[in-house]
């Protein structure tokens, strides 16, 4: 590696964080995030209060950037989530025939009414691309694998993408097209969306708490109510189940996470894409104001 690269990656980084995508650094080469594991912790500096993860760490300062990037070249860790933006990852099949992620994504868009607009677009070393998406407000996403699509997947909250500029196995991530990033679209909203307790971990994620059998019982039947709701009274059936499950967050019995996503995940069965935003403002707001009035749990769940 020469200098020019190392100035070349410290230049994307900034170029990131400039575009308010908080940035981490990789090992220069790789995708491997250059911090230590949580089982290896020292429990000192940043870790004093419990292990801190890259996304905790990842910064928008231009001094700590060039500070950092001044002694190697370090690939360019970028997080979606906190920024409010998504990345469809469109792999390239490992066998020859198959179609690839971005005809698989054109593909579904057109079966589900699309729009796949044009978007900020990178390509990877592979030969895929990163399409990168504003998240619509009110919307908090993960990121999700194999979920979309056989070579579809998504980098949100939980997981990091590389930026251009990067390199690995040889070549680069390259911008395809400096078109602004389009708001991600309704329908790959609902596309994403997916049960939690199928969920792939991201690398480093903190696996989802396994509830108590008893809560376990009020997130199956509080969800089935929502997603068997007919039109007419959703809104409210949907607020009333996500007050009640906020309630079971607020007594840490149940794990936010996991009532978000399965209550996300009933509303996607209504198929209704053009409330959705709405529909996951109603979760949010209803899981915090049950939050605030934690159930008083007798017995075994406590
Ligand atoms: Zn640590």
């Amino acid at each position: 590696m020469t200098d020019t690269q190392r100035a070349a990656l410290m230049r994307a980084a900034l170029e990131m964080a400039g575009r308010g995508i908080p940035v981490f650094p990789l090992w220069p080469g790789t995708k491997i995030a250059a911090w230590h594991r949580p089982d290896r912790c020292p429990a000192t500096g940043a870790c004093a209060d419990g292990h801190a993860m890259p996304e905790d760490l990842a910064t928008l300062d231009p001094d700590r950037i060039r500070w950092r990037w001044a002694d190697r070249p370090w690939n360019v860790g970028v997080f979606p989530g906190p920024a409010g933006r998504i990345v469809v990852d469109c792999d390239q099949p490992k066998t020859g025939d198959d179609p690839d992620g971005w005809q698989q994504l054109q593909a579904l868009a057109a079966d589900l009414g699309g729009p796949l607009p044009d978007t900020w677009t990178v390509t990877t070393p592979s030969g895929g691309r990163h399409c990168w998406f504003r998240v619509p407000p009110g919307c908090r996403l993960r990121g999700t694998v194999k979920h979309i699509a056989s070579h579809v997947d998504t980098r949100c909250w939980g997981t990091y993408a590389l930026a251009p500029g990067s390199v690995f196995e040889g070549g680069a991530y390259e911008l395809l097209d400096d078109t602004d990033e389009a708001e991600f679209p309704g329908w790959l909203v609902q596309a994403n969306v997916e049960h939690a307790t199928t969920a792939i971990s991201g690398r480093g994620e903190k696996p989802v708490k396994a509830p108590d059998a008893y809560v376990a019982a009020a997130l199956r039947s509080e969800t089935d109510r929502v997603r068997r709701e007919p039109p007419g009274r959703r809104n409210k059936v949907l607020s009333t189940a996500a007050y009640a499950l906020g309630q079971l967050v607020g007594a840490h019995v149940l794990d936010e996470h996991l009532a978000r996503t399965e209550l996300q995940a009933a509303v996607a069965a209504w198929r209704t894409p053009e409330s959705l935003v709405k529909d996951h403002g109603v979760i949010d707001t209803s899981l915090r104001a049950g939050g605030r009035n934690p159930r008083r749990i007798t017995g075994k769940a406590a």
